[in-house]
């Protein structure tokens, strides 16, 4: 029974957004052998280790974390979330910095707006697992307020770090906060979204915040429409120069 209510909530939502069907082929989801070629963008602060794997890599962003000092938010955390998922993603989503049930569990995404990213992964046809997740900033701001300048600051370069250690071909961007701090632009969010940035070799997807969404669910059918241009974009690319033309 638990089942047919989940499902017949899942295919309600993918009515709300507009989804019109689903690709079950799953090649264009994995990385090809050819993006394992060395294109780790030139980061300062996101220090390039030859050979080493994203896996590893990750770990060793994670410990120079630290149990870190660095801003102000420190003393209002439980705990430092710093992202989860495949460390080999072809996609990854940047949110702006964990809420109450984040800091509680140390995992990203996972109350109320983490529960409507999972829901736009799976109607992109990933697993939440196949994708990387991270934030902005790695520990909450007291009362969900937005990160400040300079706590941006002292983070950003670990979230650059993630990146250059995981290679996504596409990031998706939720919300003003992390689409600003990607893109280094004041340009709102209404407008950066629908279409694709660079970030040196990644494409940059801004969207709407899942957040935003639980407020105003009509606008999920334009977070989908940036979602099919997503999809797209890594079915272009997962087909590789043999089989263009
Ligand atoms: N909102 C975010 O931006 N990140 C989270 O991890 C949770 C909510």
């Amino acid at each position: 029974m638990t089942d047919r209510l989940d499902l017949a909530a899942h295919l309600r939502y993918y009515e709300e957004m507009g989804v019109q069907g689903i690709s079950r082929d799953a090649r264009w989801r994995q990385r090809g052998a050819a993006t394992n070629a060395p294109n780790a963008p030139n980061v300062p602060n996101a220090p390039n280790v030859p050979n080493a794997s994203s896996a590893i890599r990750l770990t060793e962003i994670r410990a120079d974390i630290g149990d870190c000092t660095r801003c102000k938010l420190h003393s209002g955390r439980t705990h430092i979330v710093y992202g989860v998922g495949n460390p080999e993603a072809t996609l990854m989503f940047v949110g702006e910095g964990p809420g109450a049930d984040e800091d509680l569990q140390g995992e990203p995404f996972v109350g109320r707006a983490g529960q409507l990213l999972t829901q736009i992964i799976k109607a992109m046809g990933f697993a939440r697992e196949e994708v990387y997740i991270a934030n902005v900033v790695k520990c909450r701001p007291p009362g969900n307020r937005n990160p400040e300048p300079d706590e941006i600051a002292q983070c950003e370069p670990f979230l650059h770090a993630q990146i250059a250690a995981i290679r996504p071909r596409v990031i998706v961007a939720l919300g003003k906060f992390a689409a600003q701090t990607l893109l280094a632009t004041d340009t709102p969010i209404s407008r950066l979204r629908g279409q694709f940035h660079q970030l040196r070799d990644v494409h940059v997807m801004p969207t709407f915040h899942p957040s935003y969404l639980l407020r105003n669910p009509a606008a999920k059918r334009e977070v989908w429409e940036d979602m099919k241009m997503v999809i797209a974009r890594l079915k272009d690319e997962a087909r590789g120069p043999k089989d263009e033309g």
